[in-house]
């Protein structure tokens, strides 16, 4: 490993990676057998997943999976790779559900791997979910994390584009959204892991305000009276997306800190 052209912490990962594949053993043989050599079957595994990530495939795409808030989640080309700062949306919408103490309607618009669906109905078991994305395919992964982690009773799957997936009249007590919202033509998108992900999961190919425009429109039609609103945004953001929900008659408009100390979510109130 000391010779590999990899940072050594992403080689530690698909290390450890291998070593439970190929010989059930835990990640903390990394320290424990640092004497061990591999066998030729998973060498070559080995260097394969090394040109894969040299070549910018992330990581969560070679292992197929991703930790998110409290779950694991099957990942792979076709949806959004889930973010730590995307931990904040699943806590706010978490914090709503636990103080109504009942069994409360959730909508996530544009679920991709259904990371917080499926995080929010594995931590609130009184919460019922409903997933929708325009993709089938995010829709059958999504679909099959919830077989996983066992959720399926509780999450309903719909396709189509942000409330268009939805009967009309359905209304929740909570949104959540972590839609496309990075510009068209930002250099972002042509660098890192962004490079592999789904364009249309990253960006609106517009001003990067325009899928939150339209979320954001339509909570007063789909949440109940009182309900909330959650939503995630780019770093710089946070003002128009506030002043969006203000415009939409929303109340108790608020901007979240992530852990970094950036604006990343904003949330809002329907009326009583
Ligand atoms: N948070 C992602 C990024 O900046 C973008 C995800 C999104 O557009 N919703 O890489």
């Amino acid at each position: 490993m000391s010779n590999c052209a990899l940072p050594v912490n992403e080689a530690r990962i698909l290390l450890a990676h291998l070593l439970e594949k190929h010989y059930q053993l835990p990640r903390s043989a990394l320290l424990s057998r640092d004497d061990m050599g591999l066998n030729e079957q998973a060498f070559e595994e080995w260097e394969s997943l090394v040109s894969r990530r040299l070549h910018g495939e992330p990581i969560a795409y070679i292992l197929g999976k991703k930790g998110f808030h409290n779950i694991e989640l099957q990942v792979g080309p076709g949806v959004l790779i889930p973010r730590p700062e995307t931990e904040l949306l699943v806590e706010i919408a978490l914090t709503d559900i636990t103080k109504l103490n009942r069994a409360t309607k959730v909508l996530d618009l544009g679920t991709g791997s259904g990371a917080i669906a499926l995080s929010i109905a594995s931590a609130a078991p009184l919460a019922l979910l409903f997933a929708t994305d325009q993709s089938e395919h995010a829709l059958g992964i999504a679909k099959q994390n919830a077989e996983f982690l066992n959720l399926t009773d509780r999450v309903q799957f719909s396709q189509g584009s942000w409330y268009e997936a939805l009967v009309q009249g359905n209304q929740f007590d909570v949104i959540v959204s972590n839609p496309p919202y990075i510009a068209n033509q930002d250099p972002h998108l042509t660098q890192g892991d962004l490079r592999f992900e789904p364009e249309s999961a990253l960006t609106d190919y517009a001003s990067g305000l325009s899928c939150l425009e339209v979320i954001i429109a339509g909570a007063d039609q789909y949440l109940k009276a009182g309900g909330l609103i959650a939503v995630e945004h780019g770093f710089d953001q946070s003002q128009a997306v506030l002043e969006l929900m203000k415009e939409a008659g929303l109340i108790d408009v608020q901007a979240h800190l992530d852990l970094a100390g950036h604006c990343r979510a904003a949330s809002g109130r329907k009326r009583l």
